[in-house]
């Protein structure tokens, strides 16, 4: 079982000529509810992959519940654990214009329900997981205590620390795993190594080196990823470069957390790192080929698209 503490959100996109201004009206197009969050993106991507799936979430008493929720009861993700919370459904305002140029307003809304409390009950059946992943969108306190809690009862970890939120480095370093892309990566290794970032004859810090660093700087396994170039791992055994298969892109919205879920998936399944990763590579290309993040995501088994390589 793969389990994931984290944000269930619905995404509004609006596409417009350009991003308006202060004060300013303009008419727009678009205007679909989508599922959302990293929380439930990569519950969706890890069942889709097979695996039994527990999400620990909240969402509010609110129409746009349903609208979150649905791809993960329809892709079977356990959510007993889903709460209702008083505050609103999460939300993304998401303005993309014509440049593909966006600005996004995140409301966090219900996920900030995700506290303590919650992850403490969730910990009996957290317990019996082969996995847990968390991300950046519930409170850090949440996160943090999640690690610690998890760590010691002897459960996997796997944190995307996406977005990059100010955990307590002996907390990030409690993960059996760390998932980041390359920004994420910078970020992560300066709250690691107290803001000297010491990437000694790297001038500009390739994903490798950033692997190797924050594997240096007290973590059991990294990895970063590297868009349409895949991904590097670092572990103590060395970095391994996975490689992207060539795939003609239309959207990479959700890539990053499809990637994750079936990395999960793959681990709980008793694959090592590096093959999890390699299925993680397989499934995120092939989602960067349809439009969307959920509706993307590849079943197990489901033929994929051909090539553009
Ligand atoms: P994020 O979207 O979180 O910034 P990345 O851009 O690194 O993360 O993408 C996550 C993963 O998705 C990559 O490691 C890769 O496996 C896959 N991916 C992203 N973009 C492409 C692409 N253009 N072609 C093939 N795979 C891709």
């Amino acid at each position: 079982t793969v389990g994931v503490i984290g944000s269930i959100n619905v995404d509004l996109t609006l596409l417009v000529d350009r991003i308006p201004g202060p004060g300013e009206t303009l008419l727009g197009s678009g205007g679909t509810l989508s599922p959302g969050g990293k929380g439930a993106n990569q519950a969706v991507a890890a069942a889709r992959q097979g695996a039994a799936v527990l999400l620990v979430g909240a969402v509010g008493r609110d129409a746009n519940a349903a609208a979150a929720t649905e791809l993960l009861r329809q892709s079977r993700v356990d959510l007993a654990l889903v709460a209702e919370a008083d505050d609103p459904t999460g939300l993304a305002v998401v303005t993309v214009d014509r440049q593909a140029e966006n600005s996004i307003v995140v409301v966090p809304g219900a996920n900030l329900a995700v506290d303590i409390a919650r992850v403490t009950a969730a910990l009996p059946r957290l317990a019996g997981c082969d996995v847990v992943v968390l991300q950046g969108e519930v409170p850090p306190q949440t996160v943090e205590y999640a690690l610690d809690a998890l760590a010691a009862a002897g459960v996997r970890t796997v944190l995307n620390l996406a977005p990059v939120v100010p955990l307590a480095a002996e907390a990030i370093r409690r993960a059996a795993v760390l998932v980041v892309n390359e920004h994420e990566a910078e970020q992560a290794l300066r709250i690691l190594t107290g803001g000297r970032l010491d990437l000694t004859g790297e001038p500009v810090p390739d994903g490798t080196a950033l692997a190797r660093a924050l594997a240096a700087a007290g973590l059991a396994a990294v990895v970063v990823t590297l868009g349409a170039r895949g991904a590097v791992l670092a572990d103590g055994g060395g970095t391994v470069h996975v490689p992207a298969p060539a795939v003609a892109a239309v959207d990479t919205t959700g890539a990053g957390d499809a990637f994750v879920g079936a990395m999960a998936a793959g681990l709980a399944s008793g694959l090592a790192l590096q093959q999890a990763c390699e299925l993680a590579a397989e499934v995120a290309a092939r989602t960067v080929t349809a439009p969307g993040a959920q509706q993307s995501y590849p079943w197990a088994g489901e033929p994929g698209r051909p090539s553009a390589g």
